[in-house]
């Protein structure tokens, strides 16, 4: 015993010794199951046409609110298909703000920075310091600036945002200490 093959049918077959086994138990399960795989078929090639639209409205998304998240592309993209097309451009702007916003505050943290450590650098006669365990690309390791003028202009110039903080902390706290050991010198003078 086997069962139709029309999906939408229960009937069991008997088969018939001597004879090929039968697919169907009638023909108009035969002609159902060819429909049923027609569709199908069809379903599938909409599906792919319609994957494909979607794959193109959101390049173009990209295209003009640049390299957005996926999830919110995938946000436009249904905001899109609703019928919101005015908010997409109008939120799309929003985060195009936001991220130059951001961008440009990065940089001007980066030039503060840089200002920050070569005044210090000045002070302390841009002397070589160590910057304590940072991770850098070959895993954690020590971090030295070393002296001289050109070693701290080359340093500022290539290190990171992270890098840059920890070497304005560290320069910070050597300058402090380098005024503290000249103040207790000058007293100690003074006292002899
Ligand atoms: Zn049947």
């Amino acid at each position: 015993m086997s069962a139709c093959e029309n999906p939408l049918c229960s009937n069991e077959l008997e088969t018939i010794p001597g004879h090929r086994a039968r697919r169907y138990c009638s023909d108009a399960c035969k002609q159902t199951a060819y429909r049923l795989r027609q569709d199908e078929a069809a379903r599938q090639t909409e599906e792919r046409a319609r994957q494909e639209l979607k794959q193109q409205e959101m390049e173009a998304l990209r295209d003009v609110y640049g390299d957005l998240l996926p999830g919110t592309i995938d946000f436009f993209y249904h905001l899109g298909q609703r019928g919101h097309s005015h908010l997409v451009q109008s939120i799309g702007w929003v985060i195009r703000a936001e991220r130059d916003h951001a961008l440009q505050s990065e940089d001007q943290e980066r030039s503060q920075l840089i200002e920050e450590i070569m005044m210090l650098g000045e002070r302390m006669g841009y002397s070589g310091m160590t910057l304590g365990r940072l991770a850098n690309c070959a895993g954690p390791g020590d971090f030295a600036i070393l002296g001289g003028v050109d070693c701290w202009s080359k340093f500022v110039s290539h290190a990171s945002r992270e890098m840059l903080r920890q070497a304005r902390d560290t320069a910070y706290y050597h300058v402090e200490g380098y005024q503290k050991s000249r103040q207790r010198l000058k007293e100690l003078s003074k006292q002899s």
